[in-house]
């Protein structure tokens, strides 16, 4: 694809570019091309000046530049660049070398704090495009020329701050922090418009055309490893071999015994239909469909690294519940109730909401498996429901017809209150065994017990006026857990409570 290979080109130049005009301002002593080569040197560089309270500033750092560290990832792994020509390499070095000379002159780490809200904003809006289009040469255009403002605003922080004075004078960062919006600015529209014609394009390409001898041993897609299994079929991980981008594929037989082949078809059509739709910075992309010889075969972003209930199981409880995976929980909360609002006012519900169709890649988190979701601005009076079973019991709200917007808001409060369960440092047994309702047919749903999860959750240690994001969690968790659906909190209205605490939400979605 001689597009992808203008593309890496292109930015080879650009990060060359930006790394010598790095030279420039400042002798380059580390190589930084990871988070962790950061971290590792920005801790050492704390020690070295006795620097007060490294963990909290480095925690401050990242908070602050969590769009651009999201951005870099992207772009790196899309383009498959080689250390040290990353990009990651370019924003860690000069993210690191403006520490360095701060530091050199006697510069509090707090003194410019305020300016990394402010860095991070420059590229406030990209992530949910990003993943979607990161080889389209197009595309690139615009975020090159984005990318560079960005770092010209750190090169502009580094010159101010090696000058002697004794105050760093932030009228000229400022300015270059506005130019660089400025650029961001003039070029969103355009940059959208690219990312709609390489939607189309992608559409055209893969989604109606269905190339014909795309099956699972088709040369262009490259098992690396099995990452689940299904009713529908097998995930794995591929690798594409022409870019060397990795993907998850579903791969879906065509014909399942007992089931019409043009129904199954049917059903993928309309589950990659609605994805494609669907596009938001934490639901999981269909980006391409092929229909193989035995299998239809999706493939989608990202690879997750595993899914909720094994994160809240395994990676939570089991493991003592260490302090890493603790804190990206907080987010989390918000960010489930923007995709889900999101896909909401799209007209689109989700209708099978559970921890083990929620992803995690890194610390971000991702909605999917929209399988069994129907849109239903096509199909109020679904008939789609009548052949195939939808939802899953335990997540299920007490209302008869438990398919509306309101049954999505239950089953998500189902998942927060899990999820705070865990937070709380209580494990999901505990829980179960709490609200098990033994006169019941689904003894450990949570519709069939709703008086015991309120009783667990408002005694959960912490849920107290000093623990005022606990409170916010359980509060909102208790309106998406409300019986009557018509008296339900919807997706929007909690989008707007949760915004009460702002841990609660990336940065991105806040
Ligand atoms: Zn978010």
């Amino acid at each position: 694809m001689s597009s992808t290979g203008d593309a890496h080109a292109a930015w080879i130049k650009l990060l060359s570019k930006l790394q010598d005009e790095l030279k420039e301002v400042q002798e380059v002593k580390v190589k930084l091309s990871s988070e962790q080569d950061f971290r590792d040197a920005f801790f050492r560089l704390c020690d070295d000046y006795s620097a007060t309270d490294p963990e909290r500033s480095c925690g401050f750092f990242f908070r602050f530049h969590e769009q651009i560290v999201f951005f870099v990832k992207v772009l790196d792994e899309a383009l498959f660049l080689k250390s040290p020509k990353t990009l990651s390499d370019v924003f860690w070095q000069h993210a690191y070398a403006a520490i360095e000379v701060a530091f050199n002159q006697d510069f509090q780490f707090q003194e410019f704090r305020n300016l990394y809200p402010q860095l991070n904003q420059n590229l406030p809006l990209f992530s949910s495009d990003l993943s979607q289009f990161p080889k389209n040469v197009k595309v690139q255009e615009s975020l090159q020329i984005i990318f560079e403002a960005y770092i010209a605003s750190y090169l502009e922080l580094i010159k101010q701050l090696k000058t002697e004075d004794d105050d760093l004078d932030y009228e000229p960062i400022n300015v270059q922090i506005q130019k660089a919006r400025q650029i961001y600015a003039d070029h969103e529209v355009e940059y959208r418009k690219r990312c709609k014609d390489a939607q189309d394009e992608i559409k055209s390409n893969a989604l109606h055309n269905y190339p014909g001898g795309m099956d699972n041993n088709d040369g262009r897609f490259q098992h690396i490893r099995e990452l689940g299994r299904g009713s529908y079929g097998t995930v794995d991980e591929v690798k594409e071999q022409t870019t060397g981008s990795v993907y998850a594929r579903k791969s879906i037989p065509r014909k399942i015994p007992g089931q019409e082949e043009d129904m199954i078809a049917e059903r993928v059509k309309n589950e990659v239909d609605i994805m494609s739709k669907l596009r938001h910075n934490h639901i999981a992309s269909v980006n391409m469909l092929f229909k193989g010889e035995n299998y239809w075969s999706m493939i989608m972003l990202p690879v997750a690294d595993c899914d909720l209930k094994v994160f809240l199981d395994e990676k939570c409880s089991g493991a003592g519940y260490p302090k890493d995976a603790m804190r990206m929980l907080d987010p989390w909360f918000g960010c489930l109730i923007s995709a889900l609002a999101y896909a909401h006012e799209e007209r689109i519900k989700h209708e099978d909401i559970k921890p083990s169709n929620i992803l995690i890649k890194g610390k971000k988190i991702y909605l999917t498996d929209f399988g069994t979701a129907k849109d239903f601005s096509e199909f109020e009076q679904s008939t789609v429901s009548d052949y195939f079973e939808t939802g899953t019991p335990v997540y299920w709200a007490p209302e008869p017809r438990a398919w509306g917007r309101p049954a999505d808001v239950f089953a998500l409060g189902c998942v927060f209150s899990e999820m705070l369960t865990v937070r709380q440092h209580r494990t999901l047994q505990e829980y179960r065994k709490f609200r098990i309702n033994t006169g019941q047919d689904m003894r450990y749903a949570f519709r069939s017990n709703l008086r015991a999860v309120r009783r667990w959750l408002k005694a959960l240690d912490g849920i107290n006026d000093r623990n005022p994001v606990a409170q916010v969690i359980h509060e909102q968790t208790l309106n998406m857990l409300v019986e009557d659906s018509e008296q339900r909190l919807t997706a929007k209205r909690l989008k707007k409570n949760l915004r009460a605490e702002d841990d609660l939400f990336c940065s991105t979605c806040f």
